[in-house]
């Protein structure tokens, strides 16, 4: 028989999933508005040459500050506009909007500064996708050479169907980036049949490599397998100089990390990339 404790026990874990569960559906609806709301804001973080430590170009990172429940972590929020579709025209917001600034700091002199921008696998999976992506570049006069789409293996699941769509962005001269790689299951069979640029070592990996040589040899052959298949490597989650070091060891190129920088708003940017002029400015 459940005595009096456990009932109040279970009644209280509950009540938690309950609230937990309002709080997702609220949120997803939510998600919506909060554009137009003005809620949603874009940090950007260096990506870097490992060698030089000079900035290369920047990742696009979503951020949301619900007005009445405060910032909210892209882990959170991702999935529920996956699930509901708002991630569509959420991606497409960031696109535009990433877009329109990078293209400022190019036109203040950064001229080179690559822009990395994540895509969610419904928005790759959109109708008319690619043509979605090249009419934002075309509105926003940005070099198509200049943005890398960051896909995950979970999307290229299906090679009939993500192949083509890879292919048409590539035909722009858009560049295409394997994100967080290593966490899925078809790594090797499908990263040979997709045409990729560039190959994100997964930040679970980065802190492997201070420990065990044996961790960290698997690190090293992640990077001989981008070098293999003619791909720049970059590698997430950096944050130790040893890291770095070990990092340069394996010939990796690119880093990106607390390490050299933090995802930042677009005015720390402008100081980083000493765009003072900027500040005050409108452009
Ligand atoms: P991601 O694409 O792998 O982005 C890198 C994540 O690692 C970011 O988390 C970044 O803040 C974090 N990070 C960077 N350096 C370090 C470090 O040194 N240490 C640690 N512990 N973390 C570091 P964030 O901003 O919370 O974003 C999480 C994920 O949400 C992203 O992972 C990406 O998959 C997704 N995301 C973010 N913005 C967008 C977006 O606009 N569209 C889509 N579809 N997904 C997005
Ligand atoms: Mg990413
Ligand atoms: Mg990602
Ligand atoms: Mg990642």
């Amino acid at each position: 028989s459940i005595k009096r404790g456990d009932k109040n026990g279970y009644r209280f874990f509950s009540d938690i999933k309950n609230e937990e569960l309002l709080r997702q559906v609220r949120l997803a609806n939510d998600i919506r508005s909060a554009i137009t709301k003005n809620e949603m804001s874009i940090h950007y973080q260096p990506l870097v040459d490992l060698e030089t430590g000079e900035i290369r170009g920047v990742e696009a990172l979503l951020r949301w500050t619900h007005s009445e429940m405060g910032p909210i972590a892209p882990s959170h929020f991702i999935p529920l506009a996956e699930q509901n579709g708002a991630i569509v025209e959420l991606g497409e917001w960031v696109l535009e909007e990433a877009c329109s600034q990078v293209k400022r700091w190019h036109e203040a002199g950064v001229s080179r500064l690559a822009l990395a921008v994540n895509l969610s696998i419904r928005q790759f999976k959109s109708l008319n996708f690619s043509s979605k992506v090249v009419n934002i570049l075309e509105k926003t006069n940005f070099d198509p050479a200049l943005l890398e789409l960051e896909v995950t293996e979970s999307m290229m699941q299906s090679l009939e169907e993500s192949v083509p769509i890879l292919n048409e962005l590539k035909s722009h001269g858009i560049k295409i980036s394997i994100d967080d790689f290593g966490t899925g299951y078809s790594s090797l069979s499908v990263l040979g049949q997709l045409p990729l640029d560039y190959l994100k070592i997964d930040r679970s990996f980065t802190k492997e490599l201070t420990g065990a040589a044996s961790s960290a040899s698997i690190v090293k052959l992640i990077v001989d397998i981008g070098h293999s298949m003619n791909l720049q490597v970059i590698c997430e989650g950096i944050e130790t100089k040893q890291e770095v070091e070990a990092l340069l060891q394996f010939g990796c190129e690119f880093g990106q990390g607390y390490y050299f920088h933090r995802p930042s708003p677009p005015n720390e940017i402008e100081r980083l990339l000493d765009l003072k002029h900027l500040h005050n400015t409108k452009v």
